[in-house]
């Protein structure tokens, strides 16, 4: 987990969010994020000495939910890694055999 002033968002970045999309502003450091479940998380990230128990508990489930989804997405990464593999293997054993 990263430290509470690690940080990932530069000083000096320029943001340009066009007029009338929603977005869900940090209301510490004004972040703009597309989505509540990454503002939540940027709250839990960046500023997690800064969170009241309701944010904090609601960080760590999205935490887990986001590291089950990070879980899944290797694991469907791995069988299309295997299964070109072994596409790959058989088509060079019937076409050079
Ligand atoms: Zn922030």
């Amino acid at each position: 987990m990263a430290t509470a002033d690690a940080g990932h968002v530069p000083d000096d970045a320029e943001l340009d969010v066009p007029e009338g999309t929603e977005i869900y502003r940090c209301p510490y450091c004004e972040y703009p994020l597309q989505t509540e479940r990454l503002w939540i998380l940027h709250l839990g990230i960046e500023h997690n000495s800064k969170m009241d128990e309701a944010q904090r508990a609601r960080y760590e489930d999205e935490h887990d939910e986001e590291t089950h989804d990070l879980f899944t997405l290797h694991v469907k990464l791995t069988v299309v890694i295997i299964l070109l593999y072994f596409g790959l293997t058989y088509s060079y054993m019937f076409v050079w055999s």
